[in-house]
């Protein structure tokens, strides 16, 4: 489709390539890279970071549901991909037959989904293991040995893998990541055969500890570019390159006398007379309404939104007149000023995360 708003996203591919490429030579040559493009890539557009993140050596990719894995397939992606999330047991058949790699966490679950699997067909199975984050996952060994029975005694599933996840890798205090890690070994340990594929790395991790990269690591929110926390981008051992930008243009530009109110409710009255700039891109955009003061640049200056932002609309306190079609970002670098995903979180209470997946869907993503 044509895009007419001139409200874009502008996803740098090369930044990603890079991302994975560093950090793929900053981990011993035995580990692998598993990208994790799940909420649409976080929010990046999931299909060309899949064809980024596979050209750049990954060896497979993580998402959180089956519907996100049969996307990538119906989109001609033939990698691994790893449905991380908890399945129904209904997804059994379909997975089976895309080869999509499906994680379990008890026995149960194999035993209902063997008369699913189609005859010919095998589950490629990641066993979960829960060492502290306390969400899915087996954790004890008697669990563990229950899953091994079932998968022993049917052809109806390989074992590609066991995993963990570290709940606080982000964190200054190591304690708990070491805690974690010692009883995932424990666990790993039980196995008869060890499996392929044994991973417990988050972008977090892969980062700061690279005694724990095992076979693979699942680099998200860093493959994007963005440090997992203020703490860990104080230690990163090489250089992340953010791929996102969010930019639009001025709109429209007009003077207000003093005393004018600017906005739903009129929350912002100008106490001069005052440049204001409306921008094409509101709440619906993903600029939230709590962003409201949030500064904006115009060719690397500083300014701040005043008023309520509207569902497609926000107005820009300007230092002065400033030409329509004057290009604006929202998130990005110009010049030597940046703003990043973390100044959004931090005005919201949230985490970047939260930021990436939040850009909607009708800004269109552009790739350079
Ligand atoms: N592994 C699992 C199980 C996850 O849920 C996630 C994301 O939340 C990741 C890996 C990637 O984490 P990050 O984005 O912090 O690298």
């Amino acid at each position: 489709m044509e895009n007419y708003r001139p409200t874009k996203a502008i996803v740098d591919l090369q930044a990603i390539r890079d991302n994975i490429k560093n950090l793929r030579q900053y981990l011993p040559n035995s580990t692998s890279v598993i990208a994790v493009v799940k909420a649409d890539g976080y929010g990046h557009g999931v299909l060309e970071v899949a064809r980024t993140a596979i050209e750049a050596g990954s060896i497979m990719l993580a998402v959180a549901t089956l519907e996100e894995a049969v996307h990538l397939r119906d989109c001609g992606i033939t990698a691994d991909i790893l449905v991380m999330g908890p399945s129904p047991v209904v997804v059994a058949e379909k997975a089976a037959a895309l080869g999509i790699h499906i994680t379990v966490s008890d026995a149960e679950w194999l035993r209902q989904a063997v008369p699913k699997i189609g005859s010919g067909f095998s589950l490629k199975v990641h066993v979960k293991i829960d060492t502290g984050m306390g969400r899915i996952g087996l954790r004890d060994e008697k669990s563990l040995n229950d899953i091994v029975d079932v998968i022993q005694g049917t052809s109806a599933f390989s074992l590609e893998g066991a995993f963990t996840h570290f709940a606080c890798a982000d964190e200054e205090d190591p304690k708990k990541s070491e805690i974690q890690f010692k009883r995932f070994m424990d666990l790993v340990a039980a196995f008869p055969e060890r499996p392929r594929l044994v991973h417990a790395s988050n972008s977090a991790a892969a980062l700061l500890y690279p005694e724990y990269a095992l076979d693979a690591v699942r680099f998200g929110i860093s493959m994007y570019g963005i440090p997992p926390s203020r703490y860990v981008e104080t230690k990163l051992p090489f250089q992340l390159k953010r791929a996102f930008t969010l930019q639009t243009e001025l709109a429209y530009v007009k003077l207000l006398e003093k005393g004018s109110g600017v906005g739903y409710g009129g929350t912002y009255e100008t106490e001069q007379s005052e440049w204001i700039g409306t921008l094409p891109i509101g709440y619906a955009d993903g600029l939230k309404r709590g962003l409201r003061n949030q500064e904006i640049l115009i060719a690397g200056e500083r300014m701040p939104i005043v008023g309520s932002i509207c569902m497609d609309q926000c107005m820009v306190k300007l230092p002065r007149e400033l030409p329509v079609g004057e290009k604006v970002t929202l998130i990005g670098r110009e010049g030597n000023e940046e703003i990043q995903m973390e100044e959004w979180a931090d005005r919201l209470g949230t985490i970047p995360y939260e930021i990436a997946v939040t850009i909607a869907r009708r800004v269109p993503r552009i790739y350079h």
